[in-house]
């Protein structure tokens, strides 16, 4: 027996930040027929998802079950059902993925359906069964559905006899070596070997000629193995400019099954997407009812029921399209549809797990607009897109309306652990067109401030600044092509954010010091007594630029005889050349928490966050990180590494990579080792700028937790 803790926990009203964008109203056709909908239901699922969930059934008056593991004990999530069960510890294998702890749960509960989200248990056939066995209603497709889609090979057989275009190549049993090999030279190179039973990019190998068709064979097998526990593949044609558009689909138990139009996802690193829109960018109408028309077919073939999605690879010289695999859950990137089509999907979804019919015919279904998403990702693009754990320091969202949605599962002050995935949010926006979505969408990523952890936020809004993108020139290799561009290294900190920066720190120094004034047992109350207003005064910030230590500025900041506005001078400390002065600044800070400054005859406005000696400032320049200059004693109790300046292991691992060498200097932030654990690759960063000593493990090596990995020289 599993332990179970009951712990009924009430709705998060706290936050200052709204979570999600007020729901539009979208209109449902109901009969006079229509089952009731269920009473409660229980989400086997975790953060956004799961929330995404949980909203459509509190507005539909359905209570909610959540489930959770010990890493998730804070979790917004639990927060948010009506009732919240522990099932296990950390590792998903004990705790999301455990079929009898999760329908135990919704046995104690009297949950009369289950939403399996996406990832997880969402495309197990056992576990869509065993729901039905249990007598409960399992919000998705059947079990058989699952299994015909769920292999990659045989899909591609029962999508050619429903006349669905499959990408040409072999997809058979026959794995002889000799026999693949020959069966790409029929294709032609390049090709592509996949796991039959991939997914997430995993297990995929472009191949360019014969010479190196067994290498690539037998690590996409290594691969494969390790990922899905099957290491059969299939050998594809490998489309050189492809674009990946799918199809949402939706099937009811009426024979009712419809299409409601595209998405194109084909902005991908590493295979997996990054932003995604609907409608598809420069497609006729011909060629999206034809998409549509076939993604119905393939849906049909199967006996599809609920919402799936038919991804298709498209040849973005002849538009050509095929087959490439069926999802068959919902999706990450649905909101996207629902922007376009003003529809509420996962409404849609418990209609038809009730056995109601689809709310809506193929002919009442129009789009409107444009709609973008952006899955916001900690990680770090400038390293092989590694992600990143750590703490949201701080948060701030664009403000949610009915065209634009911050879907999420986190807020200020969660963590985003090692052991799920790094996805913290996604950002979605619509407009009357494409033009007008994409410039919403460069505002609202600009509006998205997170500190805390590396995001992909920046580089997010230089794709959609990108004039290839914006004139809908997707293809999946936008991202490798066009490296250079997107990921170029940030400018020097303007002297105005300097000022701003240093200014802020000031007024924050000050307001410390009111406050202890207050307070008369507080020692330091009568040490501030330099920052006596009225009284011509200079205090000088030191900040070192945070990705180039070498950098470092002096900002001086000088108190008039009269009234709080200061003269601000901002000096490069490497030949103390003055690189600009300003004269009369006046700063305070409005109701959202910015700093208004007026600044060079105007008036600007920036979020200056400071967590410990780290500064970080949104302004119109953008993100800028500096740091406060700080005697070497302080340096040595940085955070990250311990008094004797060793970094450990936050948990057991495996070492992927080793960067660093002893006697090497480093800036703070290098990444020192990767490690691999929970099927995921974690980078360990430098936490100060030093030397290295010593590296205790090489690559291969298995870890145990809060071990000594790499130490500092005494400096
Ligand atoms: P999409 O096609 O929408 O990108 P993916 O198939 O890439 O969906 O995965 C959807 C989500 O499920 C992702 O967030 C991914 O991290 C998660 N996921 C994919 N495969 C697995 C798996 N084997 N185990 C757990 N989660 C997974
Ligand atoms: P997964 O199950 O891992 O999501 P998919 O078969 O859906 O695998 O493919 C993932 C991505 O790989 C696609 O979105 C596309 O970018 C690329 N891809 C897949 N098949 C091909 C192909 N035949 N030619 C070129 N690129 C492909
Ligand atoms: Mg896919």
């Amino acid at each position: 027996m599993f332990q179970t803790r009951l712990c009924r926990q009430f709705t998060l009203q706290t936050t200052s930040k709204p979570l999600y964008a007020t729901m539009k109203t979208t209109s449902i056709r109901f009969y006079s027929t229509r089952n009731p909908l269920f009473e409660k239901i229980l989400i086997a699922n975790r953060g956004e998802i799961a929330c995404r969930v949980m909203r459509t059934a509190k507005e539909l008056g359905i209570k909610t079950v959540a489930v959770y593991s010990e890493a998730d004990v804070n979790a917004q999530h639990v927060k948010m059902a009506d009732e919240s069960f522990l099932i296990g510890p950390p590792p998903s294998a004990q705790s999301y993925l455990s079929i009898d702890k999760i329908l135990n749960v919704a046995r104690m509960t009297g949950a009369q359906a289950i939403h399996p989200g996406y990832g997880f248990l969402s495309e197990n056939a056992e576990f869509a069964d065993r729901v039905k066995t249990e007598k409960l209603a399992f919000i998705g497709p059947s079990g058989d559905a699952m299994r015909s889609m769920g292999s990659k090979s045989e899909s591609k057989y029962i999508m050619e006899d429903a006349g669905v275009p499959v990408v040409p190549g072999y997809h058979g049993e026959n794995q002889d070596v000799q026999f693949l090999k020959e069966q790409a030279e029929k294709i032609g190179y390049p090709v592509l070997i996949k796991a039959v039973k991939g997914g997430g990019g995993k297990g995929m190998r472009i191949v360019r000629s014969a010479s190196e068709f067994e290498e690539m064979l037998e690590s996409s097998k290594r691969e494969s193995i390790k990922s899905f526990g099957d290491d059969k593949v299939l050998v594809e044609k490998y489309l050189e400019r492809p674009r990946h558009v799918e199809v949402q689909v939706f099937a009811d138990k009426h024979d009712n099954c419809v299409h409601l139009f595209e998405r194109d996802c084909s902005v991908q690193r590493r295979h997996q997407k990054v932003i995604e829109e609907a409608p598809g960018p420069g497609l006729t109408e011909e060629i999206r009812a034809h998409l549509g028309a076939k993604a119905v077919a393939a849906a049909r073939a199967v006996g599809y029921e609920n919402a799936g999605t038919v991804e298709f690879i498209m040849d973005n010289v002849d538009k050509q399209f095929y087959f490439m695999e069926m999802n068959t859950r919902l999706q990450v990137e649905h909101p996207v549809t629902e922007m376009v089509t003003n529809t509420d999907l996962v409404h849609w979804q418990l209609e038809v797990a009730a056995g109601n019919r689809l709310p809506m015919l193929q002919e009442e279904l129009k789009l409107r607009g444009h709609a973008f998403e952006a899955r916001i990702y900690a990680e770090n693009p400038s390293n092989h897109f590694l992600p990143d754990t750590g703490t949201l320091f701080s948060v701030r969202t664009p403000q949610p309306s009915a065209d634009l949605r911050v879907e999420t599962g986190f807020i200020e002050g969660d963590q985003i652990s090692v052991h799920y995935d790094p996805m913290i949010a996604k950002l979605v926006v619509r407009g009357e067109d494409r033009n007008d979505a994409l410039r919403r969408f460069r505002r609202a990523l600009e509006q998205y401030q997170i500190v805390g952890l590396e995001t992909n936020i920046g580089f997010v809004k230089r794709v959609a600044e990108h004039p290839e993108f914006i004139k809908g020139e997707v293809e999946t290799g936008f991202i490798p092509d066009y490296e250079k561009d997107l990921l170029k290294p940030p400018a020097a900190p303007s002297a105005e954010t300097l000022a701003t920066a240093a200014n802020a720190i000031r007024l924050s120094e000050i307001a410390q010091t009111q406050a202890n004034a207050k307070d008369p047992y507080n020692p330091w109350s009568t040490l501030h007594q330099t920052f006596r207003l009225n009284m011509r005064d200079t205090r000088t910030v030191t900040f070192v630029d945070s990705k180039d230590s070498d950098k470092q500025y002096k900002v001086e900041i000088t108190t008039q005889d009269k009234g709080d506005a200061v003269d601000i001078k901002v000096v490069s400390a490497d030949d103390g050349s003055v690189l600009k002065t300003y004269t009369d600044v006046q700063a305070q800070y409005n109701e959202q928490g910015e700093l208004v400054s007026s600044i060079d005859s105007k008036q600007v406005k920036s979020n200056v966050v400071m967590d410990g000696d780290e500064v970080t400032v949104f302004d119109e320049y953008g993100r800028t990180e500096v740091r406060l200059a700080t005697p070497p004693y302080v340096i040595a109790s940085a955070k990250g590494a311990d008094s004797t300046g060793s970094i450990k292991t936050p948990m057991p691992c495996k070492i992927s990579q080793v960067l660093v060498t002893p006697g090497q200097k480093i800036e703070k932030g290098t990444t020192l080792v990767v490690l691999e654990a929970m099927k995921m690759e974690h980078v360990i960063k430098a936490p100060m700028t030093g030397t290295i000593s010593e590296v205790l493990y090489s690559v291969g090596d298995l870890v145990d937790e809060n071990k000594s990995l790499v130490t500092f020289a005494d400096e």
